[in-house]
């Protein structure tokens, strides 16, 4: 099966910007592994201005684009570094994609893109790939960036026609309400149409489930359906379930992706 997996800097790095070594090695383990049973991998990471912070020692998240420019590829660079040594661990070799909005957004651009991904994967290398936060900016008037990583992620298993895309979150999936203010709110484990009603409680302004970026999440869960593409929201604390995630065992929320009518 081809793969996707997204992780959010939460999930990569102390609220510091230092490393979350346990975490980030538990993942390469648990994604060198799948790997090794036969899936072909594609790792979305964020974590690059973050781990940029920390490694200049920046008091906090920058405010100005020169500094997160700057910061984006500090940490890139660190990230890489980590991923290529703890996969070189296993044995495994991973190369690095930096896109911006442009490279998905021309059809030609986007087809070169196509290319190398698809021509990583035949060679079996575990491409990770993030958005180019150094030069993407939206500061000269035009928009050249994607903007975050669960679109972006959408957008990589569309270009490789991925079965699979599973976003790593600091939340367990979908809930009907915020979990964290109403007792009653459930885990929506499964979801096969994405409704107003879906829309409207994934952005509803406030809510922990807005600002635990669910709307970009169902914006990725419509790109990923659209093309066949299953994904599922699951606890990125616990990088261990994803083996029951490529298993289909009911794990987060699932969003089925839509298949052609036999
Ligand atoms: N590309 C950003 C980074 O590496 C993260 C975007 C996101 O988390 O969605 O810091």
């Amino acid at each position: 099966m081809k793969i996707v997996v997204k992780v959010g800097t939460s999930t990569l790095a102390h609220p510091t910007g230092r490393l979350n070594i346990r975490r980030v090695e538990e993942l390469v383990k648990v994604l060198s592994d799948l790997k090794n049973g036969g899936h072909r991998l594609v790792l979305v990471s964020s974590g690059a201005i973050g781990m940029g912070v920390g490694k200049l020692n920046l008091p906090g998240r920058p405010a100005d684009m020169p500094t997160k420019q700057a910061a984006a590829a500090v940490g890139q660079c660190e990230l890489m570094y980590t991923y290529d040594k703890l996969f070189g661990e296993y044995s495994h070799t991973v190369a690095q994609l930096l896109l911006t909005a442009e490279d998905v957004n021309f059809p030609r651009r986007r087809q070169n893109f196509e290319n190398a991904i698809n021509r990583l994967l035949e060679l079996g290398v575990l491409p990770v790939v993030n958005e180019n936060d150094a030069v993407a900016t939206d500061e000269v008037g035009v928009s050249t960036t994607i903007g975050e990583n669960d679109t972006l992620s959408a957008i990589v298993a569309q270009c490789v026609g991925a079965q699979l895309l599973i976003l790593l979150s600091d939340i367990d999936g979908l809930y009907t309400a915020d979990p964290r203010r109403d007792a009653h709110a459930a885990l929506i484990p499964e979801v096969r149409e994405i409704t107003p009603e879906l829309r409207a409680l994934a952005g509803a302004p406030g809510s922990a489930l807005g600002s635990g970026g669910m709307a970009t999440k169902l914006k990725a869960a419509e790109i990923a359906m659209a093309c066949g593409c299953d994904m599922v929201i699951a606890n990125g604390r616990h990088p261990e379930l994803l083996y029951d995630i490529a298993e289909g065992r009911h794990t987060g929320t699932r969003f089925i992706g839509r298949r052609e009518e036999a």
